[in-house]
């Protein structure tokens, strides 16, 4: 099994027929020191006892021609015990490389729990594990996790969830998601440990936007949600696509320095709700094309891309006729891959910060502001 199924010698294949192509089973076990204590078998003069020249330490898979080869008499005093270990060796330890897994067939799991409207949620790590494998894509990995077990980002336990605005809540979660990221995934990501990562969440909108905000832009990700319809976190990407684009609800002032975002993606935001002060403001919607939005619009991988790539549009339009715009005052009804898509888009770089508001009685309240770290 250590040697593939490769003459360990001269590498040729030996589990078919070069004749026929038919499955054979052509490898033999040839002996490094001999069976037999016996100056007349080769390699045969040596302490090793009779049992220890039996095991798989003193064997190598050899083609019969290799066998052959080293065994004659004066082949086995040019190719001695010293050499046919280190041949072993080394053909056991490159089939050992070609048949681990792939960096690119790694994925990082990261999960980031909290309460949603008092309820306290979980993602437990094996469904997590059994939605990466679902897609049979990657092999999840719990790494970042030394426990294995339990939450990864768990706000659970802070205070203030009740009355998150006015308690402080939001600053304090905001702390933690910051310090965990800076603490475990960073170093991660610095050392190469992580190809790959996926994504599960489950908290209030603001802080999926935050922790979208710091998740590192530079490794690939795959955002999984909890998808109402099935209770499930696996994608099915059987069911109807979905396509989001953006559009301008009202240009308003030219050199304004806000404006206003408005995501109908699992529900509509009424626009009689927003705070007065950000009323009158350029103001931009993002919503799917030729169907009101519902808690499952986004059900399938290539809906939650379709509305990544409507953000990304938004963002190139902003750019270009609202060059001045610096803050962007966000109201979203929005599934968690999308709140978390939201952070990862908008925090960065050039693009204007993102001033999160969360609907609470009824009434959208700031929440937080998301700034390139
Ligand atoms: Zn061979």
């Amino acid at each position: 099994m250590r040697s593939g199924g490769h003459c360990a010698l001269c590498h040729r294949y030996l589990l078919e027929s070069e004749i026929t192509f038919a499955f054979e089973k052509l490898g033999e076990l040839a002996h490094i020191v001999a069976q037999t204590n016996s100056e007349l078998a080769p390699r045969g003069l040596s302490e090793l006892s009779d049992e220890d020249r039996n095991l798989a330490e003193n064997l190598m898979l050899a083609c019969g021609h290799c066998h052959t080869d080293i065994d004659k008499r004066l082949q086995a005093e040019r190719l001695d015990v010293h050499w046919l270990l280190m041949v072993k060796q080394r053909h056991e330890q490159r089939i050992r490389q070609a048949t681990a897994l792939a960096a690119n067939e790694r994925t990082v799991l990261l999960r980031l729990v909290g309460h949603i409207r008092g309820a306290s949620t979980d993602i437990g790590a094996l469904e997590a594990v059994a939605a990466v494998n679902m897609l049979a894509e990657r092999r999840p990995e719990l790494s970042l996790d030394p426990n294995r077990a339990g939450a990864e980002i768990d706000l659970r336990s802070l205070p203030g969830e009740g009355n998150p605005i006015d308690s402080g809540y939001y600053e304090t979660a905001c702390q933690r998601i910051s310090q965990i990221i800076s603490e475990r995934l960073k170093p991660a990501v610095e050392r190469a440990e992580v190809p790959h990562l996926s994504i599960f969440g489950l908290a209030r909108l603001p802080l999926l936007v935050f922790f979208g905000s710091r998740l590192d832009d530079t490794v690939s990700t795959e955002i999984f949600q909890r998808h109402r319809a099935t209770e499930s976190w696996t994608w099915d990407d059987t069911q109807d696509d979905v396509t989001f684009h953006h559009r301008v609800h009202a240009e308003g002032e030219v050199g304004a320095t806000e404006a206003t975002l408005v995501v109908n993606a699992s529900g509509t935001v009424s626009l009689g709700a927003i705070p007065v002060d950000v009323k009158d403001l350029p103001t931009f919607i993002i919503e799917p094309i030729g169907a009101a939005p519902n808690r499952d619009t986004i059900r399938t991988r290539s809906a939650r891309d379709s509305f990544h790539a409507a953000v990304s549009d938004l963002l190139g339009y902003i750019e270009a006729h609202h060059k001045s715009v610096k803050r962007l005052h966000l109201f979203a009804a929005a599934p968690v891959s999308a709140a978390i898509i939201l952070g990862r888009s908008v925090g960065w770089g050039f693009h204007p910060s993102l001033v999160v508001y969360d609907a609470v009685d009824d009434r959208y309240r700031f929440a937080l502001e998301v700034k390139a770290p």
